[in-house]
């Protein structure tokens, strides 16, 4: 059969195959990005209107699109409701991005680690991704500089809030840099921050792309992570120029977002029903986190080194003795536990050893203990072979 050239690019998701595995449910999953079930928000569909059964607009819901932008202002970016195109979860957005600017080759910049499903994006359409290394605080400025001296990225692809996996956000210092550099060699930014609203301290949230001044971009958000990832509602904002090609990409793509999810996300975006149920999610994700951070010191700290992590959904652990992690997976399984294997999201994961992504909203505190300590003695047991 004659597939199209991309298929041949076209990889698996780890991800995916092993949240397929974690469906069982005695596997206690330190897997996925998954929302807490006690923390879903009951929802009422009475109250829906028969209209919403009817094809819409490829744009989105124009209540739903004000509401958005008027939450991007708060942000500091400058944008109204005709810049904002809702779309099917924020992967979509990426997908559309990928579309309106990848080729085969096509280089774009990414940070090292990233998240595994934009690169699956990027590369299926061939791009040639650049790493620009990490730290605690965000990029290494210097290494951006040079990277973006001898290359010619179409975008820079960022998470810069409670990055997916290592849970890094950058210091203001580090967005101003960055801005500044994107502007200087006329670089699109892609922002994607999902995780932005789950903050356990008290550092306001901000944004790089309002601290932009010349280039285009795309920021992207959700409401996977604060509502139900099921309704599969995210969407994109970008510079005025870009928009009417996202919007024709969409329109090719699907039509447009499905509206019973854009109507039940707009029962809830600005209201202070839904301040209030952030307000009870940050609790309850800091409690779990801090629950994590006590079990991870009692089996994992002579295996490890991690951050605490300030927002999201994960702990970036790195192993004292690196292998590669991947081995082991199914020998975790075996004993009920799942989770991430860290090389996962390198471009190379042979070159990057050692890591594991812990998600800590989702197996309940009473089986933590136990999930950890199995893990521990997996990756024991791995060091050893
Ligand atoms: N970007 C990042 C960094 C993510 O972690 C996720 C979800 N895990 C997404 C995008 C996609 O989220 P959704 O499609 O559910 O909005």
């Amino acid at each position: 059969m004659a597939f199209s050239e991309r298929i041949a690019r076209l990889k698996g998701s780890l991800i995916r195959e092993i949240l397929a595995a974690a469906q069982r449910p005695e596997v206690m999953s330190f897997a996925g990005g998954l929302p807490a079930e006690p923390m879903l928000p009951k929802v009422d569909w009475s109250a829906m209107p028969t209209s919403v059964s009817q094809y819409g607009m490829s744009e989105g819901e124009p209540e739903l699109r004000e509401l958005i932008a008027a939450d991007a202002r708060k942000l500091g970016i400058d944008c109204d409701a005709s810049q904002v195109l809702v779309t099917c979860g924020s992967q979509q957005a990426l997908d559309l991005a990928t579309k309106l600017f990848v080729d085969p080759g096509t280089q774009v910049l990414v940070e090292s680690p990233t998240y595994l499903a934009a690169l699956q994006s990027f590369q299926l359409f061939g791009a040639d991704c650049l790493e620009i290394p990490q730290e605690a605080d965000g990029p290494n400025i210097d290494s951006l500089r040079a990277l973006l001296e001898r290359s010619t990225p179409a975008f820079a692809y960022l998470i810069p809030t409670f990055q997916n996996p290592s849970a890094v956000r950058y210091s203001d210092a580090k967005r101003d840099a960055v801005a500044a550099l994107l502007d200087e060699f006329g670089v699109t930014l892609i922002e994607d921050e999902p995780y932005r609203e789950l903050v356990y301290d008290d550092q306001q949230p901000t944004s790089i792309t309002s601290r932009l001044r010349k280039t285009s971009w795309i920021y992207t958000g959700t409401v996977s992570k604060t509502l139900l990832p099921g309704l599969r509602v995210g969407y994109l904002i970008c510079s005025k120029e870009l928009y009417p090609y996202l919007l024709r990409l969409k329109q090719a793509a699907d039509l447009h977002t499905n509206r019973v999810g854009q109507w039940q996300a707009a029962q809830w975006l600005g209201t202070e029903k839904f301040q209030q149920h952030l307000v009870e999610l940050r609790s309850f994700y800091r409690e779990r986190r801090d629950t994590m951070q006590s079990v991870l010191e009692e089996h994992f700290g002579d295996l490890a080194d991690w951050e605490i992590p300030q927002g999201g959904l994960f702990f970036w652990l790195k192993l004292k003795q690196p292998f590669d992690t991947r081995t082991v997976m199914q020998k975790a399984l075996d004993v009920d536990v799942a989770f991430m294997p860290g090389e996962a999201f390198f471009i190379d994961p042979e070159k990057n050893p050692g890591y594991m992504r812990l998600n800590f909203s989702h197996v309940p505190p009473e089986r933590l203990d136990e999930g950890v300590r199995r893990l521990a003695q997996v990756i024991r047991d791995g060091q050893s072979c």
